[in-house]
């Protein structure tokens, strides 16, 4: 199962990170549901930091960010906790427009912090009106003298309410659409920001609505250059966009195992569920998914790191073939378990509540479909 590490895609740093970063998971996690959730998130960011792998989510000393590296410490973390996953992954997104685009002065205030969990880090994009449509975002940002003025909401924030600040796009008046939209760094404690109302979903995670009452920033929060705010999200989601695959990859490998653990020893007529060819027509297409997911996560990531190319569309058919599939992974391991499959708390059913949000955040699997659509026509169309 872990043969893939030796695919050519990796070098000895990522099987020696992937290695190690298994026995810390072994060692570290649980996959039990938390009774308290922002607690258990806040011990996840702790620990992920103490352990070193939040390292990861902040560029190296040569200023790169190692999607290969992202890609498999969020497999890893996916086939163990979805909590810890989701910890992790929050680390990422909401500092990787600071790493792309941040100033010196803002790397050194946020980064270090970020990387050790000490600062919880959060990505503000959604609006009510405005989720795959970014560009028709109507949160306003206006200058006055040394300040900037915040108004308006955004929601499905991850670690709304728990992080110590936001990353937010608001719309600084340059041009309508996407090309007058800014980026921001908002601390949790500024006054007008109301980070109070949660929404829950159906595999629990940190995630509220952030709502802004004449908040006032310093000049200083202004990330990178006016009016480039929408270009920015992009291409901060471009690097994590691969990751998000890799996370629904864990998910559906600990679902196959979880399956063909179960099949082998479940009881069907003389032999088990495994002896059945309907059951092995099911295996095998499991394992066809899981194989072509990891195919298309590490070819993207490879391309990034290595060819130093723009992977917008292996991204995105890494994105979507990696979670639709694991969903079609997923939903076979529950049927494999019967009656077990839906019971609460059982890991597959934890699996299938989980798995589902992936094919809506991130560019959900029809955005992700004419991106791949539009690259395929404009090379016929040159
Ligand atoms: C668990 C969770 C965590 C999230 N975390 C964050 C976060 O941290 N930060 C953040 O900013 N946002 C976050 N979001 C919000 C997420 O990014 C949006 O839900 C997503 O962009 C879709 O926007 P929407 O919900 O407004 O749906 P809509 O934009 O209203 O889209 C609804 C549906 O329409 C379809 N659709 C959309 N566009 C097209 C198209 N071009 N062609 C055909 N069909 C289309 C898709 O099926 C889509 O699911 C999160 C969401 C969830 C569920």
């Amino acid at each position: 199962m872990r043969d893939f590490l030796d695919w050519p895609f990796f070098d000895a740093s990522h099987r020696d990170l992937a290695e190690r970063l298994e026995h810390w998971c072994q060692a570290n996690l649980t996959d039990d549901e938390p009774s308290d959730l922002d607690s258990a998130c806040r011990d996840l960011v702790r620990g992920l930091g103490d352990g070193g792998w939040l390292r990861h989510c902040v560029p190296d000393e040569a200023g790169r960010l190692d999607v290969r590296g992202l890609a498999l410490i969020r497999e890893t973390l996916a086939r163990h906790s979805g909590l810890a996953d989701f910890a992790f992954a929050m680390q990422g997104l909401g500092s990787g427009t600071i790493s792309l685009f941040g100033s010196e002065a803002q790397k050194a205030d946020y980064l270090p912090a970020v990387a050790r969990g000490d600062k919880i880090a959060a990505f503000a994009l959604t609006e009510p009106e405005s989720g795959s449509d970014v560009a028709s975002m109507d949160m306003t940002a206006e200058q006055d003298g040394d300040s900037w003025v915040l108004n308006g909401a955004k929601t499905y924030i991850s670690n709304g309410g728990i992080a110590d600040y936001y990353i937010l796009f608001a719309r600084t008046g340059e041009a309508p659409g996407a090309k007058g939209i800014s980026a921001f760094i908002v601390d949790r404690d500024t006054e007008g920001l109301d980070d109070s109302e949660r929404i829950e979903v159906i595999a629990p995670h940190p995630l509220a609505t952030l709502r802004f009452a004449d908040a006032r920033l310093p000049a200083s929060a202004l990330l990178g250059e006016r009016g480039r705010g929408f270009a920015q999200a992009m291409a901060t989601l471009d690097v994590f966009r691969t990751t998000v695959g890799a996370a629904a990859l864990g998910f559906a490998r600990r679902a196959l195992d979880e399956a063909t653990r179960r099949a082998l020893t479940r009881r069907l007529g003389a032999g088990t569920l495994a002896d059945n060819a309907v059951t092995q027509s099911k295996l095998a297409e499991m394992v066809l998914d899981v194989e072509t997911s990891a195919l298309l996560i590490y070819r993207a990531a490879w391309l990034r790191d290595v060819k130093g190319l723009r992977n917008s569309r292996e991204a995105a058919l890494a994105k979507l073939h990696a979670t639709d599939s694991a969903q079609s992974v997923i939903d076979k391991a529950v049927q494999m378990f019967g009656g077990l499959g839906v019971t609460r708390g059982v890991p597959v059913e934890r699996l299938y509540r989980e798995i589902r949000a992936l094919r809506i955040y991130e560019g959900a699997s029809e955005v992700q479909k004419m991106v791949i659509a539009r690259a395929h026509l404009a090379e016929y169309r040159t």
